[in-house]
């Protein structure tokens, strides 16, 4: 299975309209490998501008976009950390995923009723986070009790007590759980916890139809907690992404462009996304099929085969790369090899965003 972010925020932000048109979207894509799945996931493909220079240079039979997995994490309200109701369910699904997406309410309706009154896109967000640090508190909190119980004939369980410690100090003072720096040791040693405020996060503000091409009002404030805190920040108007899912390519340009936007709001997603869970993306490109795969920064080449095939992995023998810069300046496959521009590489090669890769193995 693929990484997965969830959409988390409180009642009435805009979840649902946002998720229909990410549902939608992908939909719509030509020669889509993927069929829907569960109604709570939805696979957003990750427009990249080199893959189009690719396919115009390759003309392949099909094309397959890179794509990030989105859940919908229905039942946060306050007191989800509880676990009562839905609460529990949003919880165990909350575990699983490997980044949040906060999405926060910036836009203004009267008919749409806010959960505390008065529409404050900061004081929302303190609501979640609060639960999920007291998510995570209770969790810590049973571990440590078992930890100490267990630590005295168990080594590993000994040395994991000053970091549940740690980790329950910090909690406690309403802090995430990332705040507190851990070595690589410490934090295998809690990986099982799954903690919710360990994840990495970024957040998105739900707009008015109005305010798509400003930065202002309640959107402003949370680009400024965003900008402090050094997390990323997409602004999107739901009811529009919903509205660009029911339309063609080219009717959504249009629309786009009477908004004055370049881009939909699902597109900036998609990509924020990726670069929150530190994805790159290399390609393979054939007159079959021009693909674009996304592996985590750092992955090494037999690994980086693995994506495609477990006997790529398997039986690796060598990978042939050469880079998208290279095709995109010199035109063509042949010419890129004409100019000495085809690379072997080994096992050791750390794949690189952009690359262009044959791999070469045996079964
Ligand atoms: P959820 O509870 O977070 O899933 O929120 P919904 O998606 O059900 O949205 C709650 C209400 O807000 C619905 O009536 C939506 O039509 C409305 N809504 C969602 N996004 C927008 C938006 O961008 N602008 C406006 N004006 N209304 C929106």
């Amino acid at each position: 299975m693929g990484l997965e972010v969830g959409i988390v925020g409180l009642p009435n932000v805009g979840k649902s309209t946002l998720f229909q048109a990410l549902t939608k979207a992908h939909a719509e894509i030509a020669n889509y490998p993927f069929c829907t799945i569960e109604p709570n996931i939805g696979i957003v493909p990750v427009k990249d501008d080199r893959m189009t220079r690719l396919v115009q240079l390759v003309e392949p039979d099909k094309v397959v976009p890179s794509t990030l997995r989105v859940v919908d994490i229905a039942g946060l309200v306050k007191g989800a950390s509880k676990g009562e109701g839905l609460g529990n369910q949003f919880l165990s699904h909350i575990r699983q995923i490997d980044a949040i997406i906060h999405l926060v309410r910036c836009f203004e309706d009267e008919n749409v009723s806010h959960v505390s009154g008065a529409l404050s896109p900061l004081d929302d967000l303190e609501v979640i986070k609060t639960e999920l640090i007291l998510a995570d508190l209770d969790q810590v909190e049973r571990k440590l009790e078992r930890t100490i119980k267990q630590a005295k004939g168990d080594k590993t369980a000994a040395e994991s007590i000053p970091v549940l410690q740690k980790l329950l100090d910090t909690l406690a003072k309403g802090e995430l759980a990332q705040a507190i720096q851990l070595n690589e040791q410490e934090k295998l040693l809690i990986r099982d916890l799954n903690l919710i405020t360990m994840k990495p996060y970024l957040y998105v503000g739900n707009v008015s139809e109005t305010m798509l091409t400003e930065d202002e009002g309640h959107f402003l404030k949370l680009k400024e907690l965003a900008e402090k805190e050094g997390i990323q920040v997409v602004k999107i108007c739901a009811k529009i992404e919903a509205e660009l899912a029911e339309m063609d390519a080219e009717e959504a340009t249009l629309f786009m462009q009477d908004l004055g936007i370049e881009e939909s709001g699902l597109d900036q997603l998609a990509r924020a996304g990726y670069h929150l869970l530190d994805q790159i993306t290399y390609f393979t490109a054939g007159k079959q099929e021009v693909r674009a795969w996304n592996i985590m920064r750092g992955t090494q080449a037999p690994k980086a085969a693995g994506k495609i095939h477990s006997d790529f992995e398997k039986g690796f023998i060598r990978a042939v790369v050469y880079h998208y810069d290279d095709i995109n300046q010199l035109g063509s496959e042949a010419a890129v090899k004409d100019a000495g521009r085809l690379r072997m590489e080994g096992k050791d090669y750390v794949v690189q965003d952009g690359d262009v890769i044959h791999f070469r193995f045996n079964v």
